[in-house]
């Protein structure tokens, strides 16, 4: 027998009383309560399914399968028995934040059915977010034009219907969602906005969303893939984002619509910093060049960044002099050295090959020279490099 779905016609209540028709136990193991009749809308649709609690115990999942609807709980396989009269609670506000945020997407999807085009093509509703793919890239303004006229649909406060229909009543009718059984098939109507074959609650009045935010939109598979909120969750995040770009304001001790131009004079001054030091380490690197003893066979240099031009002209300096190891490594301890290696008398890529037996360095090159990077102290390093007698 067909669970009846007690939240097609009440989808306001908050909760029933039923009899167990059975219990079986799920391919989890857990205890599977079915009843007459329920207010627990199943996962279905993309949609979560409703939380609450059936007697004392929490049902932790809710499924459909063949128009019946089971209850999932931890309780024990014998706390129920076939027949039992038994009361159940549907947790109303997680079902209402549902009901907000899937009117919300029915708003979303028929404006841009109707404005724009574009087609919905898939649709998930998890307790956190909201997400839509749709068929059609919109431009930046196209997508502010579609919030503003789904908020605009929420002003409005136009009522939502939500009925079953026959076949001839569904004739002629243009609905979203299209079904290939169009018998007995369950239309929402949001007059002159959108009508869409649906099994889920919604509210009665677009009045009770409050608010529709796109959060993000991307391009995915030739359309996009939107993230949305409504209602409650929607109220939440944009505080969140409210406190986020406050705390900012603080940080920054600059006002709201000075913050852009406050993080880009950071990132200025950041890189003007930046480049000071590569000058700074350059200078360094000459005057370790310089005081290197001529008649030192090796001569390796540890430098913080400089360039690879700077590095690479060291390298070659060092190289008219010495003629055994010579090469700089620019960088530093903790993040590691990009390193350029020369040996007159000998073969680069020896060097390479010990770093990278070693130390798991990166790069190679040719006879004459070698670049790479290691992740490795500078004691390290040179422990490597002397080992190589
Ligand atoms: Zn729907």
């Amino acid at each position: 027998m067909n669970t009846e779905k007690l939240f097609d016609e009440a989808p306001y209540d908050r909760d029933f009383r039923a009899a167990i028709t059975d219990i079986i136990k799920t391919k989890e193991g857990r205890t599977g309560l079915i009843l007459d009749r329920t207010l627990f809308f199943p996962e279905e649709g993309g949609q979560s399914c409703d939380k609450g609690t059936i007697g004392e115990f929490e049902i932790t999942h809710v499924s459909i399968e063949n128009e019946i609807i089971v209850h999932e709980t931890d309780a024990p396989f014998d706390a129920f028995s076939k027949g039992d009269q038994v009361k159940g609670v549907i947790d109303w506000d997680h079902r209402f934040s549902n009901m907000q945020n899937h009117t919300g997407e029915h708003i979303l999807s028929g404006l841009l059915h109707r404005d724009f085009g574009s087609e919905n093509m898939g649709f998930h509703l998890s307790d956190n977010i909201v997400t839509l793919d749709t068929s059609k890239v919109l431009t930046q303004d196209q997508l502010q034009e579609l919030e503003r006229k789904a908020n605009e649909v929420v002003y409005a406060d136009l009522p939502v219907f939500c009925r079953y229909y026959t076949k001839e009543e569904t004739d002629g009718i243009d609905y979203r969602s299209k079904l290939e059984l169009d018998d007995n098939i369950r239309l929402v109507v949001i007059p002159g906005v959108d009508i869409c074959a649906c099994c889920a609650p919604h509210v009665k009045h677009t009045g009770e969303i409050g608010l529709i935010k796109i959060i993000k939109a991307i391009n995915y598979k030739g359309g996009m893939r939107f993230s949305i909120l409504s209602g409650r969750r929607a109220y939440e995040y944009v505080s969140e984002e409210c406190r986020r770009v406050d705390d900012l304001t603080h940080i920054l001790s600059e006002k709201r619509e000075n913050l852009i131009t406050a993080v880009n004079r950071l990132l200025e001054k950041n890189e003007s910093y930046r480049l000071e030091k590569i000058e700074n380490a350059k200078k360094m690197l000459e005057a370790q060049v310089e005081k290197i003893d001529d008649s030192a066979k090796d001569a390796v240099i540890f430098v913080e960044e400089v360039n690879d031009i700077t590095q690479r002209n060291a390298v070659n300096d060092l190289a008219a002099k010495h003629n055994g190891i010579c090469g700089v490594f620019s960088g530093n301890d903790s993040d590691g050295y990009r390193y350029i290696i020369s040996i007159p008398g000998g073969d680069a890529r020896e060097a390479s090959n010990i770093l990278k037996e070693k130390l798991q360095a990166k790069g190679g090159g040719s006879k004459e020279m070698v670049q790479g990077s290691v992740n490795a102290r500078k004691d390290i390093i040179m422990e490597a490099l002397n080992g190589r007698r």
